[in-house]
């Protein structure tokens, strides 16, 4: 068994579709970045890749990696699993926390929950929070989240 941890935080760009989850939410602006912007994707994938010691989704994803511009936290996830797999790696389960004042999780826990449990094949925990107005998040500036994860080795 080995566990992971991940954290990401993107600046909001007005505008933008907002890809959170794994799900689209069309009444929230989205983050700027080089893939969708789906800050709770990269955080799951870094604790995936962590507890794997695979390294980070800037070495797996980022702008050296031109061919994964735009890329979908959907494709990231399916990659991340791809590797993990590669390596004698399945998810036991995992748990992201959404730290932002939009989206707002808490309605749509359950389809964000199907969505990445089914790209992982296992339980995959999604929860939602604020800082209370406090810092990027809570001025509006950004979102941020937390992911953990814990993985099982068939191999020696
Ligand atoms: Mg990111």
């Amino acid at each position: 068994m080995r566990v992971g941890i991940g954290s990401d935080v993107h600046p909001i760009e007005p505008g933008r579709p907002c890809w959170m989850a794994g799900l689209l939410f069309p009444d929230a602006d989205g983050c700027a970045g080089h893939s969708d912007g789906d800050v709770a994707v990269h955080a799951l994938c870094d604790a995936l890749l962590s507890a794997a010691g695979l390294g980070d989704v800037g070495a797996v994803f980022g702008v050296g990696r031109p061919e994964w511009a735009g890329v979908t936290g959907a494709a990231m996830l399916t990659e991340v699993r791809r590797l993990l797999t590669g390596d004698g790696y399945s998810v036991v389960n995992a748990a992201v926390q959404v730290i932002g004042n939009r989206p707002k999780i808490g309605p749509r826990r359950a389809e964000a929950q199907k969505v990445l449990g089914e790209l992982l094949d296992a339980p995959v925990s999604v929860s939602g929070t604020t800082t209370d107005g406090l810092g990027l998040t809570g001025r509006g500036e950004g979102v941020a989240a937390i992911a953990t994860c814990l993985l099982e080795c068939s191999q020696p």
